[in-house]
């Protein structure tokens, strides 16, 4: 394979292979662009089923934080690494030893990439890792859990849609929760306290029971998310939710939620766009999360200005939107127009709205 000509390649500025013979580990760092900042992104573990499998994986993955991060205004570039392993057989000192290893790989790129944990990869791992290298971010001694205030960045960003979109407030608007986990909870939590109805799945019988005790929601079958009879889809779990089995079945017509990677291809952004559905960009939305864990490569983090950063969330979907509504263009084409005219020309193109 030529990763050159991979078809995600896509303006990559480095791409690091890792090998350590002693430990056995194999790593790729996908580093996609610094022009904002170092390139910053998580760790996954993962027994891919090929080589080209985790290339295409870091490559996709590093291109999506570069957009996260710049659409978040953060003075960070986009990265992201897999270590080709699995996870759940890895254990031990053999598993120390890879992290270990790994870490003075990540160290040897001397900041041009900040690491944090992502899939298969615990905060125990990232605190070994740490312990070889000085480029880690969103740790708990340092900005801690991103969860809540990823979920926070997520409720602001349905008050949007929904003001957006009908003109109003959440108060008895019906929003249905796929996914109720750390995010879910805590997006269940704020908008239960917006007066919103809440209709909610998990594939974890328990995570249902706490938000139906907790905030009164209602729990449907896993398949029956989709066709709830809602204002609002919420996708909190699994990415590629929106794709052609799904979207006939929406009655909502807004979507927007935490999850990664929501969009099965960017058609679908399309056919959301041509069906009349709002759909708020979803590293737009979820950017929550890093805006907090940035603190740690700044170097300065308050509490109060992140939180006041994350609301902006909100102003941003709303630019967003007009400029769909003016251009006739999906809002994911326009968030992506905004990211790369901020990494390529680092300059403003919207007009702020006000909330
Ligand atoms: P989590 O694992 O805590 O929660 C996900 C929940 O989804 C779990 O309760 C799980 O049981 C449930 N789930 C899994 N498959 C499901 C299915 N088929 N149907 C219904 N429920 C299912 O993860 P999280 O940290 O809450 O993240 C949720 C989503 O948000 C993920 O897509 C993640 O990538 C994205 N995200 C999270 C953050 C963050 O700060 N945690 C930041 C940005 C994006």
């Amino acid at each position: 394979m030529n990763v050159f000509d991979h078809y995600e390649f896509d303006h990559h500025e480095q791409v690091v292979f890792c090998h350590d013979e002693d430990s056995g580990l194999y790593a790729i760092v996908a580093i996609h662009n610094t022009n904002l900042g170092p390139g910053a992104g998580g760790c996954r573990m993962w027994q891919y089923d090929s080589f080209d499998d985790a290339v295409t994986d870091a490559l996709r993955l590093s291109k999506g934080m570069s957009y996260k991060s710049a659409l978040a205004g953060l003075p960070c570039g986009g990265g992201k690494s897999v270590i080709i392993a699995n996870s759940r057989s890895l254990q031990g000192e053999a598993r120390e030893k890879v992290l270990r290893a790994f870490g003075r790989f990540i160290q040897s790129l001397g900041g041009r990439y900040w690491v944090a944990e992502d899939v298969g990869i615990s905060v125990e791992d990232i605190a070994i890792v740490a312990e070889e290298c000085d480029y880690v971010f969103g740790v708990p001694e340092g900005t801690g859990d991103p969860s809540p205030v990823t979920a926070r960045g997520v409720f602001e960003g349905i008050r949007a849609a929904v003001k957006y979109k009908f003109g109003t407030d959440l108060n008895g608007i019906r929003v249905a929760v796929q996914g109720v986990g750390h995010v879910g909870y805590t997006v269940c939590q704020h908008l239960h306290d917006a007066g919103a109805e809440l209709i909610v799945t998990d594939i974890n019988q328990d995570s249902v029971a706490a938000v139906v005790n907790d905030f009164g929601a209602t729990a449907v079958a896993l398949n029956d998310i989709y066709a709830a009879d809602v204002d609002v889809y919420a996708p909190c779990a699994l990415g590629a939710t929106i794709n052609d089995n799904t979207i006939p079945q929406l009655k909502a017509k807004i979507v927007a939620g935490a999850a990664n990677n929501q969009l099965k291809e960017a058609r679908h952004g399309q056919i959301l766009h041509d069906m009349g559905i709002l759909y708020a960009p979803d590293y737009v939305i979820n950017g929550g999360g890093m805006i907090n864990a940035s603190g740690d490569i700044v170097g300065e983090y308050d509490y109060d200005e992140t939180i006041e950063r994350v609301v902006k969330i909100y102003d941003t979907l709303l630019e967003i939107w007009a400029e769909s509504d003016a251009s006739n263009r999906p809002p994911h084409e326009i968030a992506d127009m905004i990211a790369e005219r901020r990494l390529y020309n680092t300059q403003e193109v919207l007009t702020p709205a006000g909330n």
